[in-house]
């Protein structure tokens, strides 16, 4: 199941911190500087994020895997500004995030609570659109194109239990598409579908990314997934979260399912990342003995 969040528009006076702007340096597209976020409640706090640290430049492709339970979700509610961080920023486009940023779409895993069922999947997508104000004859445009593209130009009119979980991922990622996002953040997307569907799902993504040059941070518990989508694997320990390693996955850029998986170099990397994961679960945090090179 999956939600895609699409996120209300801001006032440019609630984002912009004037010390990031204008230094004359390149800005990439997302930057997480020493993140932390503390859940406290009346009984005991939860230290879910330590100190995380990383960037994504513009059109990148960037996979997070670390252990169930080591803040995935918590950081990208951080950055998708869904969440107050405790401490540490999350800076979008040169600007700080402090509430749900314009262009910033989100996908996550469960799309049960994400489609609304008394809609079709036309007004689904259409929805975002209209709340950000597109005129009717360009979202008409944008949502039969995103349809279209994940291969559901002739379901405008089924709803969204009537179709299968797949088939709901695929609106879902349709409705963030058709909202032209800079930045698309998924949490675990294609977890809930069978193999052969998510395999169909991690193509669909890459053409997309291609297609559209959007920047996308992608997370996954799946070491294999985050291998074959990346360009980038960025590995976390497990609680108190930091980055382990920033893995560059150096396979070709044209993928599939079968050639790429079947690569030696793909072995190798998935290797190294798995062994990483393991580490980080039973809380080493030692530099690799495998190397990635
Ligand atoms: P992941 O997505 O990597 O599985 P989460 O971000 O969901 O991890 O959770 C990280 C840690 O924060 C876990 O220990 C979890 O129990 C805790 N946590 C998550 N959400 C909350 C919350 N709303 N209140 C308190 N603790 C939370
Ligand atoms: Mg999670």
């Amino acid at each position: 199941m999956s939600i895609v969040q699409t996120l209300t528009r801001r006032t440019p006076a609630q984002d912009i911190d004037m010390s990031t702007e204008n230094t004359g340096q390149a800005t990439p597209m997302l930057d997480v500087r020493g993140l932390r976020k503390v859940y406290a409640t009346a009984k005991r706090s939860v230290a879910a994020v330590h100190d995380l640290t990383f960037s994504i430049d513009a059109g990148e492709l960037v996979c997070l895997v670390g252990p169930s339970g080591c803040g995935k979700t918590t950081l990208l509610r951080c950055i998708a500004g869904l969440l107050e961080t405790t401490s540490g920023e999350v800076v979008l486009e040169g600007r700080r995030v402090s509430g749900p940023p314009e262009g910033m779409a989100v996908v996550f895993q469960e799309y049960g609570r994400s489609l609304f069922p008394w809609l079709t999947v036309w007004q689904n997508v259409e929805l975002p659109l209209k709340e950000k104000g597109v005129p009717r004859a360009e979202r008409k445009r944008l949502a039969t194109e995103a349809l279209a593209a994940v291969g559901l130009a002739d379901f405008h009119t089924a709803h969204p239990w009537q179709l299968s979980g797949g088939m709901q991922q695929r609106v879902a990622i349709a409705r963030a598409v058709a909202y032209e996002p800079h930045v698309l953040l998924m949490d675990e997307p294609f977890a809930a579908v069978d193999a052969q569907t998510r395999g169909e799902l991690e193509d669909l993504l890459r053409a997309l990314w291609e297609r559209l040059g959007v920047t996308v941070l992608f997370v996954t518990h799946d070491i294999d997934e985050a291998v074959y989508l990346g360009q980038r694997v960025v590995i976390l320990s497990n609680a108190p979260t930091e980055v382990l390693e920033d893995v560059a996955i150096d396979l070709p850029a044209e993928r599939d399912q079968l050639t790429t998986r079947g690569l030696p170099r793909f072995a190798e990397l998935r290797a190294h990342v798995y062994e990483r994961v393991q580490q980080a679960k039973r809380g080493d945090r030692s530099a690799a003995s495998t190397a990635t090179t």
